[in-house]
């Protein structure tokens, strides 16, 4: 069996969780805080607000932005489900737009024709650890008074010609669960430099508390999204090592590259020239004559992990009943999205357990070609 991903824990993870069963505050503690100023650091922003997830992060930056009923926010449909969802929590509306071919990310050429009066945001992702274009993206937002919200659940560490991302729109969320590069076993963080976004922010994962402090005065709605002691310890502790986190996992990206890079049907991850990529995942896309689903069936069965990163959002059910959405719609996206899959990729995946992979790949598309037309 080679899972398709897993946490790296050390000891260190383990004595800084020990340290907080020990000193008995397992909430709204120091190693919150801790955690936060280092975030807020390693970024390079003013705030870090720590929070429980990911999806929580990017709910609450809709709402502490004022983004509510029938406004309008777009987006990527080749994402994870939580990168819209985030804005239907809300009331508003996700407005798609396709994505680049080589990149997965928005294709920033097709969203000024999506903006209308009612746009009050840009939420570019990261996706797979790929920095979008934010030059593009915040001349339009800067043009258009729009917000820019940066989903950075998959891309901490990630650098658009070298910035990291996170910092470089209004806010931008980063995201701990297990599968990501780093992890706080559930939880998530929003940073920014905007004081009024981190105000709202800080009192809507606290039930809308206000800061006065009274822990009984609620001035607004707000939500329990707090991180609490032994998630932000674990937190700590990846951060501290987040450099070699990140190196490791280049590092099994090279090997894999190198080592797929001769097989005619697949199609390897693209880095553009002026990002650092921060590989979340590793996804290679097949050929059109290679059935992925097929590969993808035969891979499991053998204790292979893999996964078809990612169902287009506007394809998932819930999507095609509420908004009538259809394929055909975003064609890019469905191409790509009918195409890739995501391979065992974990900070301490071996060589000998590359080979394997490969191999089986190798074999498994050999299986999975459709017949040629006669
Ligand atoms: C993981 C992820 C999220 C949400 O993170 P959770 O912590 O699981 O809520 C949001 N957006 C993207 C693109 C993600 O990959």
């Amino acid at each position: 069996m080679i899972p398709l991903s897993g946490p790296d824990i050390t000891q260190r993870e383990k004595d800084l969780v020990m340290e907080v069963l020990d000193s008995g505050i397992l909430g709204l503690g120091p190693k919150m805080k801790q955690f936060e100023q280092m975030m807020a650091e390693y970024v390079g922003v003013k705030h870090a607000i720590s929070c429980n997830s990911g999806t929580s992060g990017l709910h609450m930056l809709i709402a502490a932005m004022g983004i509510g009923e029938g406004d309008e926010v777009i987006t990527t449909s080749f994402s994870f489900v939580a990168s819209a969802n985030c804005i239907l929590f809300e009331r508003a509306v996700p407005v798609f737009v396709d994505i680049d071919e080589k990149t997965y990310n928005l294709d920033v050429t097709q969203i000024e024709a999506k903006i209308t009066p009612k746009t009050k945001a840009i939420l570019p992702v990261h996706v797979f650890g790929q920095p979008a274009n934010m030059d593009e993206i915040r001349a339009l937002a800067k043009k258009h008074n729009l917000w820019v919200i940066e989903d950075s659940c998959e891309a901490i560490g990630g650098e658009w010609n070298g910035e990291r991302v996170g910092g470089l729109g209004d806010a931008g969320v980063f995201a701990f669960y297990p599968n990501k590069q780093m992890t706080t076993g559930e939880g998530g963080i929003i940073v920014t430099n905007n004081d009024e976004i981190a105000e709202l922010c800080h009192s809507i994962r606290n039930q809308g508390r206000g800061e006065d402090g009274l822990w009984l005065s609620h001035v607004r709605l707000g939500y329990n999204f707090r991180m609490d002691e032994l998630s932000a310890a674990l937190g700590v502790a990846q951060l501290e090592r987040i450099d070699e986190i990140l190196a490791k996992r280049d590092a099994v990206a090279k090997m894999y590259s190198e080592k797929l890079k001769d097989v005619a049907e697949v199609i390897l991850p693209h880095v553009e020239d002026n990002v650092k990529m921060s590989w979340f995942v590793y996804v290679i896309r097949f050929a059109e004559d290679v059935d992925r689903d097929l590969v993808m069936e035969r891979l499991s069965k053998r204790g292979v992990g893999c996964r078809p990163y990612f169902t287009p959002i506007h394809l998932q059910p819930f999507y095609v009943e509420r908004f009538g959405y259809k394929r055909g719609d975003f064609p890019v996206t469905e191409r790509v999205a009918d195409k890739t899959l995501a391979i065992p990729f974990f900070n301490n995946l071996t060589e000998a357990q590359v080979d394997e992979v490969v191999a089986a790949i190798k074999e498994e598309i050999a299986n999975a070609k459709e017949p040629a037309a006669l």
